[in-house]
């Protein structure tokens, strides 16, 4: 490795200026004796990524336009070309990705064939491309230590995953829980993003309330621990304090818990193996927290969950279908469009719509996104829209 504990660790943060990548700047001032950022890439909010350029100092940063406007950085990338620039610069011993949505697995790929480490914020890059990111992670040495505090729970409690018997992911069950299907029928885009726990990205808010994220996150896990599906279980747990658990073949139960604040999984992401003191240190109380609950979810509420299920085990482009129907869904529902209950009808006649293709290539699995992106909207719209985010 070439980081060692005198040198400051090399960082780059794709999507420094959402959600993930404003909370791992505030981790990274805390700790700035032990990383220097290389790159930072943002999307169109340059006011942000400038008072970022001023106050961390990267040597370059990638935008999606306006790079124009960017302010004290003498190297102004952008796009596709930028941010594979950015994901081919072997100073970096870490990458942060913490963009959501596809944008985020080519730019993972570039990383990875460069040996440089991996903290992956990003779902779809394992969704989309599990079966093809983790071989190729292995091949390079590139360790992927996950951000998503579910896997990232179940990273610090394995040990040895032969040893492993099952994987419990927690969910929150999210602002809709103790409703009615009725009441989530009725919902508005602001109590769907009323999440009780978690403060999160748009898209990310809706897949949990709709309980679509645990579903992606079990697509995520299986392929991260190598795990197959029906050793993977959900249980509802609305404090948010066991983030995840383990079961040994011997019956022993470890699990890790915390405050529910994302800081504490970035940090343990980007410093791994190392840890440090960190924003939320010396603040768990068992006292205070005083009760913990768990239940089984609701499968026929949230039918997003054996939907996810049903594609993890179908495998190939399944998971990407799913993955793409949902998320033009939620964009739609978040501008108004439909309910939110229309995102799991839309997603569901998407994805049995589709033929998957098994073993695809990084191509194939473009190509079907890209499709189904487009019969979801001609589905919502009657027609194509060109700008879906
Ligand atoms: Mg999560």
């Amino acid at each position: 490795m070439k980081y060692n504990k005198i040198m400051k660790k090399r960082i780059s943060i794709l999507g420094s200026t959402g959600s993930i990548g404003t909370q791992a700047l505030e981790v990274i001032e805390r700790l700035s004796d032990k990383f220097e950022i290389i790159s930072l890439t943002a999307g169109r909010n340059i006011d942000l990524l400038n008072e970022q350029i001023a106050k961390f100092h990267p040597k370059s940063v990638c935008v999606s336009a306006d790079a124009d406007k960017v302010i004290g950085c003498n190297k102004v990338l952008t796009g596709t070309e930028g941010l594979d620039e950015i994901c081919s610069n072997k100073e970096n011993d870490i990458i942060l990705v913490a963009v959501s949505g596809r944008i985020g697995l080519e730019p993972t790929i570039t990383a990875i064939k460069n040996g440089i480490n991996i903290a992956l914020a990003n779902k779809e890059t394992l969704v989309m491309a599990g079966d093809i990111v983790m071989p190729l992670a292995k091949e390079n040495g590139v360790s992927i230590v996950p951000v998503d505090s579910e896997h990232c729970a179940i990273h610090q409690c394995i040990k040895d995953i032969s040893q492993v018997d099952k994987l419990i992911i927690t969910a929150s069950g999210g602002p809709f829980l103790n409703k009615t299907v009725e009441d989530m029928k009725n919902a508005t885009v602001e109590q769907a993003l009323a999440h009780p726990r978690w403060h999160m990205g748009k898209k990310i808010t809706i897949d949990s309330a709709t309980l679509m994220n645990k579903g992606l996150e079990v697509i995520e896990a299986h392929h991260l621990f190598n795990m197959p599906y029906d050793k993977i279980e959900v249980v509802v747990h609305p404090q948010s304090v066991v983030h995840s658990a383990i079961e040994y073949v011997d019956g022993s139960v470890i699990a890790q818990l915390g405050l529910p604040s994302m800081h504490i999984p970035i940090q343990y992401a980007i410093c791994y193996p190392e840890r440090y003191e960190g924003i939320k240190s010396k603040s768990f109380s068992f006292s205070q927290i005083a009760r913990l609950d768990f239940q089984e979810p609701d499968f026929e509420k949230f039918p997003f969950l054996n939907l996810a299920y049903n594609a993890g085990r179908t495998g190939g482009t399944a998971t990407v279908a799913l993955n793409g129907a949902d998320e033009e869904a939620v964009f739609a529902f978040l501008k108004g469009k439909i309910k939110l209950y229309d995102i799991y009808e839309i997603t569901e006649k998407m994805y049995s719509s589709h033929k998957p293709i098994l073993n695809p290539t990084l191509e194939e699995i473009f190509a079907v996104d890209k499709e189904i992106r487009e019969k979801t909207k001609e589905l919502i719209y009657g027609r194509v829209e060109c700008l879906s985010i």
